[in-house]
């Protein structure tokens, strides 16, 4: 008995530690809040923010075609990793691994796909449509394959302490700063560390709202266990956290209810279901935190939703399979998350939707320079009098021009012509970068009148 005793009482301990092991995977809401009260432009902006995308959502607006969003990985290591491949300095591999995931997600091709662990919410599975690239092209016009990596003397980043949770986007705090966040979406990749109250925190990124002069801060966080599922990736990530944390960065809350009564007890709310949320009212209201997998026998039905004005005109289960929920395995977005979604890349973020960056789309970490097979692609002739004649294999989705300084003088997404004139120009040293679904080239052109 005694045996016994012990052993349930070790069961319930487990239990009760894999709770507060998990309870701040994500730190978003906490730091939210805090930067509503410390900085009262972040409330306007938020404010902003949300009355634009329910006007872009009740003008019955959608999005019709893929998005492409640049982006930029800022791999924050410790200065003894400096071999790519060790401890915090990850691999390409493991950022390729990451990235493919975050854009199966993002596609509603995840390996669920057709073949979910449960049917239960099938019809409000709906698909983004986007796709994250690697950016082909820094903020100065200069090659580059998206990926850069710091080193640093800072051995982890307390995501409990307030400084040091945005500390690694700051050069001058050890880390790096920001690429212009109207443009690229920055992701910093480092060593998180919690200080007080146990757990540990996965990852976080800002509810869209912050205004320029605190928009360094923006992006997403997440610690280099979580990003991706191989090389130096935790035994226990599922890859998703930057699928979770994209979702806060464009505006999506948790599904489950993150308030509790004047004693304490966590109570029922639909908590994505109002301004803040923005009204999503396909996810159905949820009690406390699921952390478990979602199986087909998973039946959690913690709030009845015929207490809530949402879709639902029968009491379902939770749906722990969303992405925005804390399970262990989560495979979707409901179709009106995505109005949320594609709200935000029409409204604050909709510069981001337009940058005009260049970027791979390939899904592969190039090297920054010429990638592309040249025997798919012709430029010719150089040096040229001002015709150009581009001839590629490959369907070109962007193409640049820039000068010398590397200042950006044309820009053009689904290029299409087979010529370019540059006549216009002055004589002198011209980049055409060409990125393509197989990767970027750029060619240095020599233009003479
Ligand atoms: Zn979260």
């Amino acid at each position: 008995m005694k045996k016994i005793a012990i052993l349930s009482l070790l069961v319930l301990t487990s239990i009760v530690m894999s709770g507060q092991v998990n309870i701040k995977k994500c730190i978003t809401t906490r730091l939210v809040k805090q930067e509503l009260i410390s900085n009262p432009d972040y409330a306007k902006g938020r404010a902003n923010a949300i009355t634009e995308n329910i006007a872009w959502i009740k003008a019955n607006n959608s999005e019709k075609t893929t998005i492409n969003i640049p982006v930029v990985i800022h791999i924050i290591h410790k200065n003894t990793h400096s071999n790519i491949g060790i401890g915090t300095n990850i691999s390409n591999d493991q950022i390729e691994d990451a990235l493919k995931i975050l854009n199966e997600d993002y596609s509603k091709t995840n390996p669920e796909y057709l073949n979910p662990p449960r049917n239960t919410f099938l019809n409000y599975w709906g698909n983004p449509d986007m796709k994250f690239c690697l950016a082909t092209s820094d903020p100065s016009g200069n090659p580059t394959n998206g990926i850069i990596r710091t080193s640093t003397t800072i051995a982890d980043w307390d995501a409990d302490d307030s400084f040091e949770a945005n500390a690694m986007k700051r050069t001058v705090n050890g880390g790096m700063d920001a690429w212009d966040p109207s443009k690229y979406l920055n992701i910093w990749v480092c060593n998180l560390s919690n200080s007080s109250g146990g757990g540990i925190t996965l990852g976080y990124a800002y509810l869209p709202g912050l205004q320029s002069w605190n928009a360094w801060k923006d992006g997403l966080v997440i610690d280099f266990q979580y990003f991706g599922t191989i090389g130096g990736a935790s035994s226990s990530s599922d890859g998703r956290t930057a699928t979770h944390e994209i979702g806060h960065y464009l505006g999506l809350m948790h599904t489950f209810c993150e308030d509790a009564d004047a004693q304490g007890n966590l109570i029922c709310c639909d908590n994505d279901n109002n301004s803040w949320g923005g009204y999503v009212d396909d996810t159905p209201a949820t009690k406390d935190i699921y952390f478990g997998n979602v199986t087909a026998n998973t039946n959690n039905n913690t709030c009845n939703d015929l207490s809530y004005s949402n879709i639902f005109t029968n009491d379902v289960l939770d749906m722990d399979e969303n992405f925005m929920s804390y399970a262990s395995t989560a495979w979707m977005f409901t179709d009106d998350q995505i109005n949320v979604i594609n709200a935000t890349l029409n409204g604050y973020r909709s510069s981001l939707k337009n940058s005009t960056v260049n970027m791979n789309c390939d899904g592969s970490v190039g090297t920054g320079l010429n990638n592309y097979q040249l025997e798919n692609l012709n430029i010719y002739p150089n040096p040229t009098l001002g015709k150009l004649n581009i001839v590629s294999a490959d369907k070109i989705n962007t193409l640049s021009i820039t000068n010398i300084i590397g200042k950006e003088l044309l820009f053009t997404k689904d290029f299409l012509a087979n010529t370019i004139d540059l006549s216009s120009y002055e004589s002198g040293v011209y980049f055409i970068n060409i990125s393509t679904d197989k990767g970027t080239h750029i060619e240095k052109i020599i233009f003479t009148k």
